[in-house]
Parts: C-alpha cells; sequence; structure tokens
C-alpha cells in the first residue's frame, strides 16, 4: 500500500531546504532575474556538494532502518526525498535552483547510464543536456544531429538550441544519430568536454521568466571526441529499446520538473494569502462553500490543486522509490503540475491586483517563471499525449 508520510529524517532534510531558500535564494532572486546572464557567484560554494549522485549499496537491514515510515510498509526513498527538496528550493528561486552546480539534466543522465569508469571521469563534473534542435523538440526521436566513428574518435555535427546552463556548465551530454535510417534505434549520447575543438557556445538566450539560468545554442562542427564518450553502448540495434532506455531518464526527472512548479505555486498561494489576510479576510475553512465570495473560492481552489500537484508528483516519486514503472504517473505529475503551476501563478497576480505585477514583490516573477514547468522536458501537450498512450495501451505510431 502506498504510504507518502515522509520519514522524520525527510522533514529534517525539507526544513534545512527551506533555510537555504529563505537564506540564500529569495534575498538574490530579483538581482539575477534583472542582471540576465551573471553567473550567480552566491552558488559557488555549491560547487563541491555531488547534488546528484549514486546510491551506494547498503548493508542489509540499515536501508529498512533509515528509509522506511514508521510502522513499516514500502521505502520512502532518495526520489521522494528529491522531490520534496526541489519543491522547498523552488519556493525559494526556480531560475537560481536551475543554476545550481553540479545539478543539471545531464548530469541526471550520467548518474542513470554512464559505465563505473565514465561516472569515475565525469560524476563530479557539471553537465548540462543538449537534446533539442530548430527542426526538433517535442518530437525528440526526429534529431538530425550526426556521430561518425573515424578511428578512435567519434566527429560531431549539428545544431543544439535551448540548452540550460550551456555556458556554466563543463561538459554537455549531447544526443546525435549514428545511423539516420535506423530512426530511433541509432540515437545515442554523447558526453562533449568544454573546450573541445569544434565545440562553441554559439548565443545565450533573452528570457521571459527564469532569467538566473543561462540558456544556449551549442554548435558541433567536425568535433572529434574520443570513442569511450559513448554513453551505453554504440550498437544500433533494430528495435527501440536503446532509445526507449534514454527517454526513461525522463521518467526520472519529470516528477523533479513537477515539483518545481508546486514550489513556484506555492510562493505565490502563500504571499496571496498573506495579503487577503491582511486586508481583513478571514478565511474560513468550515464555511459553506456557497457563503464564500468569489475570492475566498478562488482561493481555495488554488490550494486544492496545488495539493494535488503534491500528492501526483510525491506517488510519481515513491514508485521510483519502489522500482515500479512510472512512465505514466511521472506524465501526469509533470502535466498537473505545469498546467495548474503556470495557472496558479496567473491567479495570484489577478487577486492581487495592483500588487501582482508589481516588481516590488516576486510574485509577477514567479508567473514568468513558473511557464518553463510546462515546457521543457516535454509540454504539456507531450505528457498529455503519454498518458493517453498509456491509458488506451496504443502506440506512438498509433497516437500522435
Ligand atoms: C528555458 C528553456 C530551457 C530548455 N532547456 C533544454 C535543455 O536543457 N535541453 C534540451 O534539449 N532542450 C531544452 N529546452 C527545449 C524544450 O525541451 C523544448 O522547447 C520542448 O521540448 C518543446 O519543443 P519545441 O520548442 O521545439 O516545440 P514544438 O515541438 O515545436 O511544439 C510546439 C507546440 O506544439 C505542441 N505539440 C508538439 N507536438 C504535439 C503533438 N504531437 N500533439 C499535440 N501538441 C503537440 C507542443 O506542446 C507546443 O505547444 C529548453 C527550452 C526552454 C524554453
Amino acid at each position: 500500500m502506498i504510504n507518502l508520510e515522509p520519514t522524520n529524517k525527510m522533514n529534517q532534510v525539507k526544513g534545512s531546504m527551506n533555510g537555504m531558500a529563505k537564506g540564500i535564494l529569495r534575498p538574490i532572486a530579483r538581482k539575477y532575474d534583472e542582471q540576465e546572464h551573471e553567473a550567480p557567484k552566491e552558488l559557488d560554494m555549491f560547487r563541491s556538494i555531488k547534488i546528484m549522485n549514486r546510491s551506494k549499496k547498503k548493508k542489509e537491514g540499515e536501508e529498512k532502518k533509515a528509509d522506511a515510515p514508521s510502522g513499516g510498509g514500502k521505502k520512502l526513498g532518495s526520489n521522494l526525498a528529491m522531490v520534496i527538496s526541489i519543491e522547498e528550493m523552488c519556493w525559494g528561486d526556480l531560475g537560481l535552483v536551475l543554476s545550481l552546480p553540479n545539478a543539471g539534466l545531464g548530469n541526471a543522465a550520467i548518474v542513470a547510464v554512464a559505465t563505473d569508469e565514465q561516472f569515475e571521469r565525469f560524476g563530479s563534473k557539471w553537465a548540462s543536456m543538449a537534446i533539442t534542435e530548430p527542426g526538433s523538440g517535442s518530437d525528440s526521436g526526429s534529431i538530425t544531429a550526426t556521430a561518425k566513428l573515424d578511428g578512435n574518435e567519434w566527429v560531431l555535427n549539428g545544431e543544439k538550441i535551448f540548452v540550460t546552463c550551456a555556458d556554466r556548465c563543463d561538459i554537455a551530454v549531447i544526443w546525435a544519430t549514428v545511423d539516420k535510417k535506423a530512426g530511433k534505434s541509432g540515437i545515442k549520447s554523447f558526453i562533449v568536454e568544454k573546450g573541445t575543438p569544434g565545440f562553441s557556445l554559439d548565443k545565450l538566450e533573452h528570457k521571459l521568466g527564469i532569467r538566473a539560468s543561462d540558456t544556449g545554442t551549442y554548435v558541433l562542427q567536425d568535433c572529434r571526441i574520443p570513442k569511450e564518450n559513448i554513453l551505453g553502448s554504440a550498437e544500433v540495434k533494430q528495435t527501440t529499446e536503446g532509445f526507449k532506455g534514454v527517454m526513461k531518464t525522463f521518467d526520472n526527472t519529470r516528477p523533479l520538473v513537477a515539483s518545481m512548479a508546486l514550489g513556484v505555486s506555492r510562493a505565490a498561494i502563500e504571499f496571496t494569502k498573506e495579503k487577503i489576510e491582511e486586508s481583513g479576510i478571514t478565511l474560513d475553512y468550515n464555511a459553506n462553500p456557497n457563503n464564500c465570495s468569489s475570492l475566498e473560492k478562488e482561493f481555495y481552489l488554488m490550494e486544492a490543486n496545488n495539493e494535488a500537484m503534491r500528492l501526483l508528483t510525491w506517488r510519481a516519486a515513491w514508485m521510483m522509490d519502489n522500482g515500479e514503472f512510472n512512465n505514466t504517473e511521472a506524465s501526469m505529475a509533470k502535466a498537473k503540475s505545469g498546467r495548474y503551476g503556470t495557472l496558479i501563478c496567473q491567479k495570484c497576480c489577478e487577486l492581487l491586483g495592483p500588487l501582482g505585477i508589481s516588481c516590488e514583490n516576486l510574485t509577477e516573477k514567479w508567473m514568468r517563471d513558473v511557464k518553463i514547468c510546462d515546457i521543457f522536458e516535454g509540454t504539456g501537450q507531450v505528457q498529455h499525449l503519454i498518458v493517453a498512450r498509456n491509458v488506451l495501451e496504443l502506440s506512438s505510431k498509433q497516437l500522435k
């Protein structure tokens, strides 16, 4: 049976993440929104911390003691702890969380699929993940960047756009095809180190939100990397199993994006609640809904949706902790959170009136920031498609 009651240890971690959000992230949130492209030096102190790590094998009995909820039941592990932590940190600032060293999407891929030797070489480096191309976004199976084996080196060519932490990272995980005719089964990922000849950062984007996070374009022109920098096997199988394996990284990271939206929208709700109460309105949760003002009703709906976002996100993370396949649940969490995070932040701006668009508080910024959670790592529409395919048992060819 599912049990989402956080352990004491998780509550402690939540408390310290909230302290970090309040003490470090919130105070500099506006500064780096205004100074786009300037690296937040206040985050350098996190450089030595391996935020994404491989879990060590525990001795028998140890895991139960550390992770089991009181009263036994299934495991509450690192994935649930991670979504709880991300929510707290993003309550502080989403753009800055995306700028935390060594916590890129590329790091998640390395943790998931690198060999021990690759993990030794790259595990402590900050890694971006470059999939999107000018002609390929939601349909990541249609990428055109190429990788050709030439002796002991791969030669990479192509362009990658909208790469998070493109400038600040040390290495990039680049998706390219080794055989265009093979379709999805020809797509592999490669580790390219910054400074490699033929690999350049072409430009940085100016963005609506998450302006503290650097988003850029890479160009690869006859970029040569060692043969052993391919992540996973170089073999092109006739099935799409290899590609599905890479896509599995998203089942791990989509609940993280869902918890980002959760943190930002919770921040907006809390600020709005404070202002509503300051204006003399008492929120009465026992009142008959028919006797509520329109403002109160809108507020309760936001809180209910925020709670639904959390439950879906925690369920997807809990399934990962228990080794259960969570493709549908991860997409459900991301679809709900991306969409409702956006709607909640917009509604807060609306309910706050002029305060909602004033730069004297962060509500207008939260509205701009949260939208990304409905775009990257698969848009809301794409999440709906994944859920529909799974529920209806249709393939990607049958339901496009
Ligand atoms: C700030 C930012 C950071 C990013 N970071 C990264 C990163 O680190 N690495 C990376 O590789 N990419 C990154 N991206 C790219 C992001 O993942 C893509 O923007 C996203 O996948 C959507 O692709 P697209 O922009 O090409 O839109 P398109 O695929 O062209 O989609 C356009 C619209 O059509 C809809 N649509 C597409 N297909 C369907 C369908 N079958 N059914 C219904 N609707 C559909 C989409 O939902 C969307 O609304 C980032 C983007 C942004 C804005």
